[in-house]
């Protein structure tokens, strides 16, 4: 699907989650495409220095080959979400091949982190999915989650656009999407403890994405 205005995504798809509430001040911090291995840890140490709650959306191969870091994401108390296995697109793929995509990640995960914890959030790679998805993610358990601000920081090359990219479109109930798992995270690396102050200065508070089973109504924003 090619992205149209986010608006007009949000009315045709409106069982996704795509924003928080508009009416508080809370701002939901997501990373998409980890675990990296060198770029997870340090964004974790930062997470950890400014006690912020955040999201990972974990690719499903990654999470396979790098388990310590996996629970060590969980162990700092955050959100891991599911973002399929091999980072392919999965609109207009087979029902079986979609079900298999989302079943080895969350397989990954839990072998990682243990049976207490079960991904229930997920976000499909590019932002790319079908209407099928609804009933796929609700037999599976899961519930799709998408964005309201997108960083644009996996091809950035500068911290201070990035940080002013951020600043620039934040809202209130804002879903930033930011990527622990590509060639830029040292720029991501370099701006995010300002882009964080920067969010807290203005008022805002980070918060948790809800881990509800599916089914349960989206936020409203
Ligand atoms: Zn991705």
């Amino acid at each position: 699907m090619v992205i149209i205005n986010p608006s007009i995504m949000r009315f045709l798809f409106p069982w996704a989650l795509w924003k928080g509430s508009g009416d508080s001040n809370g701002i939901f911090v997501t990373f998409d495409d980890g675990p990296h291995p060198q770029y997870t840890a340090p964004i974790l140490q930062i997470l950890r220095e400014g006690q912020v709650p955040a999201a990972f959306f974990l690719n499903g191969s990654k999470a396979a080959l790098h388990p310590g870091l996996v629970r060590e994401i969980r162990l700092q108390g955050h959100v891991i979400g599911n973002h399929g296995f091999s980072h392919m697109s999965m609109e207009f793929r087979k029902k079986e091949w979609i079900r298999l995509e989302i079943a080895k990640t969350h397989e990954a995960v839990s072998r990682a982190v243990g049976c207490s914890y079960c991904p229930r959030l997920f976000r499909p790679p590019f932002g790319r999915f079908d209407p099928r998805f609804r009933r796929i993610l609700e037999d599976m358990g899961y519930r799709m989650v998408l964005w309201s601000l997108l960083s644009r920081d996996f091809s950035e090359n500068s911290a201070e656009r990035l940080i002013r990219t951020v600043d620039s479109h934040l809202h209130p109930g804002a879903i930033i999407v930011f990527h622990d798992g590509h060639t830029h995270g040292p720029v991501l690396i370099e701006a995010l403890p300002r882009i964080l102050r920067r969010i807290r200065d203005r008022g805002f508070q980070f918060l948790s994405l809800p881990e509800e089973p599916a089914g349960t109504p989206a936020a409203k924003g």
